[in-house]
């Protein structure tokens, strides 16, 4: 939040929309809807023991709209339809990704940005052929074949992934040839972890796949921020070594998934919702680190694919809602280094939200239109009402690459 202390000024002198967007940052808060927006500013005006809505890093940006989400056959979207929507500029039916509903391969943007010149990079806080990140590099008609997935992933060409490992190792198929084989017979070097990042940089790497130290959890999601345990790595670790690793004078595309905020509310996780959204907008505020830089060239996009879980800020009867619980609990103390396990353990998530007054209508996701937020080079083309399929095709207007 402090690193945003200087946006508003920064912002009044900004001259936006004069050059074209050289650094691009895509962020996508997997089911993050308006409300998860408002928890999170609501508990750091807690925190700051006062009734309000403390701003984030990214809705302090300039630029606000909304962005409908339905898919082609569904009122409500799953992951896959909407990434793809936000990908490819075309919408498709629940479980397909990167394809049409009658099955024809669609190309993302982020491959026509490629072609265009630019490097590319893919992160996420999930696995990195789950469904977000995956229609950004693959087409398949169903999403839940990782292998397939991540196999597109080593042939997609683009110069940097990071985030959780390949859930796809989990297939049998990972067996007889390994994912990491695949990826490296097409020139990419693991590191894994921060620091076997910057080693393999300095030795040369022309792609990166950035994942866990820790074997063990390597094949899976990046760590809950309330679960966190020293040497994990973070989504906005990630984002800092995609931006250094692709930064260079001709410019890049950086697409960012905050999955995890989906995964909490899919769970009426109160305190993970919190949490995940804050450490996303983190990551958000490493973009816009860059974006003061360089404010006349780069855009910064911030999105959501849909809504999960119905969150309301107020149950039942009453005026009020609290969000102190969320510190209350098992020494909680902020989205940095917490741990609420214990808390967690003993009574149900359920039990925390009644107490805090948070309500939440589905385990699923829900219908409504998401938020958008822009800053820089093209951002204003991001006001107002929009369909998410007319976010990727802005993209590449602001670039100048041809969808
Ligand atoms: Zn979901």
């Amino acid at each position: 939040m402090l690193l945003c202390a200087t946006a508003v000024m920064l912002l009044a002198s900004c001259s936006c929309g004069e050059k074209k967007a050289k650094y691009v940052f895509y962020f996508i808060g997997d089911g993050m809807g308006f409300s998860h927006i408002s928890l999170a500013e609501g508990y750091l005006a807690t925190k700051a023991g006062k009734i309000g809505n403390d701003p984030l890093c990214f809705t302090q940006f300039p630029v606000m709209g909304m962005a409908t989400s339905y898919s082609a056959n569904k009122y409500i979207t799953c992951s896959s339809a909407a990434g793809t929507a936000l990908a490819t500029g075309t919408k498709t039916n629940n479980g397909m990704l990167g394809t049409t509903p009658d099955s024809s391969n669609l190309t993302a943007i982020s491959y026509k940005i490629h072609n265009a010149g630019f490097p590319v990079g893919v992160t996420t806080s999930v696995t990195i052929d789950h469904a977000t990140p995956g229609s950004f590099y693959a087409n398949s008609t169903a999403r839940s074949d990782y292998y397939g997935i991540s196999e597109q992933l080593a042939t997609s060409g683009f110069e940097f992934f990071g985030g959780g490992g390949f859930y796809g190792a989990k297939d049998k198929r990972h067996q007889e040839k390994s994912l990491y084989e695949i990826a490296a017979e097409n020139g990419y070097e693991f590191a894994y972890g921060v620091k076997d990042y910057k080693a393999k940089k300095s030795q040369g790497a022309e792609k990166v796949i950035l994942f866990q130290e820790d074997e063990a959890k390597r094949n899976n999601d990046l760590p809950y921020v309330h679960e966190r345990v020293e040497g994990d790595l973070t989504l906005p670790e990630v984002v800092t070594a995609a931006v250094d690793f692709l930064n260079n004078e001709n410019g890049f595309f950086l697409m960012v998934e905050g999955g995890k905020i989906d995964w909490a509310a899919h769970s009426n996780e109160l305190v993970g919702t919190v949490f995940e959204l804050l450490d996303f907008d983190q990551a958000i505020a490493v973009a816009y680190e860059f974006y003061k830089q360089h404010p006349d060239e780069t855009l910064i996009v911030v999105t959501a694919d849909h809504e999960t879980g119905g969150v309301t800020l107020g149950r039942g009867k009453g005026y009020a809602y609290d969000l102190s619980v969320i510190d209350k609990v098992a020494g909680a103390e902020g989205a940095e280094g917490t741990d609420v396990s214990n808390y967690m353990q003993d009574i149900s998530n359920d039990s925390l939200s009644v107490a805090a007054q948070i309500g939440w209508t589905t385990t699923s996701h829900t219908g409504g239109a998401v938020p958008v937020f822009a800053v820089g080079a093209g951002s204003e083309m991001f006001a107002g009402r929009q369909d998410n399929t007319d976010i990727p095709k802005k993209i590449c207007k602001a670039m100048g690459v041809a969808f």
